[in-house]
């Protein structure tokens, strides 16, 4: 159980999934009327991240810090997984999917596990077997977090999307170091070094397909957020072409996040699909 007051322990897992559960904003206004002859919360320590990438809040103990985040442990279609050749089967039936990204307006956030990159409006798009996604924030783990023939590229972006029910895709990017990526000097520029729940706008538009490889062919899977509360029914596209970063931008994202990864789950029977 937690002693967490019912204010504190909302506060934490808003504060732990921003961007993916839309209206926690407004349940933390609601009950923080509701507390208006109490004291006021010591809202920055609250909301402070119990989970991290190492010691007593590693991965390997996720599943014992909250009672929200059993999944972590008892899961049976967790991610990220090592993609190996002989677990993934064409199917002819399936289509790369759509991308349909436009520049738009996006804001920074240091949310303490990585940089999470909000984006405005719900113009952008990825569509998967006829049914459409919407993007809702992105943001980026080192080393990669899905391993391919059991090796890691050095960075992995997840672009995270929703539907209006809920269901979640997450279309993830492997990157290699290489060739400067120019677009992502607008957010590298402006990357907010210290933990904090206020958001960075960018200046402009930021072109998202700038950060897509050319091939869309892809590896899919059922899986699950790689973070606490590690819910499961995502929809995975792994793209199979990484891009290219130069060392310096994948350095810059280092300094702030050594790592960020969790390792890779049992894949338990699961299968992998590709297009045909
Ligand atoms: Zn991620």
């Amino acid at each position: 159980m937690s002693l967490l007051k019912p204010y504190s322990r909302l506060l934490l897992v808003c504060g732990l999934v921003t961007g993916l559960l839309a209206g926690c904003a407004e349940k933390e206004q609601a009950l923080q009327n509701t507390e208006k002859s109490s004291p006021a919360p010591a809202a920055p320590a609250a909301a402070k991240a119990h989970w991290s990438y190492e010691g007593d809040t590693s991965p390997e103990h996720w599943g014992e810090l909250e009672e929200d985040f059993e999944t972590c442990e008892l899961g049976k279609e967790q991610s990220p997984i090592d993609i190996e050749a002989p677990d993934v089967k064409k199917d002819s039936h399936l289509s790369p999917v759509e991308v349909d990204y436009s520049p738009s307006e996006v804001s920074l956030v240091n949310n303490g596990h990585t940089i999470q990159v909000n984006v405005s409006g719900e113009n952008n798009h990825i569509v998967l077997e006829g049914k459409s996604y919407t993007l809702k924030q992105f943001h980026f783990h080192l080393p990669s977090e899905h391993e391919v023939g059991g090796k890691h590229n050095e960075m992995e972006l997840h672009f995270v999307h929703k539907t209006a029910d809920g269901e979640i895709a997450v279309l993830g990017i492997l990157i290699n170091g290489g060739a400067e990526n120019a677009e992502l000097n607008k957010l590298w520029s402006q990357l907010p070094r210290e933990e904090s729940e206020e958001a960075v706008a960018i200046d402009g538009k930021f072109d998202l397909k700038a950060l897509l490889p050319g091939d869309l062919h892809s590896y899919r899977y059922h899986g699950s957020l790689t973070t606490p509360p590690c819910t499961e029914g995502v929809q995975w596209i792994v793209l199979q072409q990484p891009v290219e970063w130069s060392e310096a931008q994948i350095g810059a994202f280092r300094t702030l996040f050594p790592h960020d990864n969790r390792p890779v789950q049992p894949l338990e029977g699961r299968t992998l699909e590709t297009e045909g």
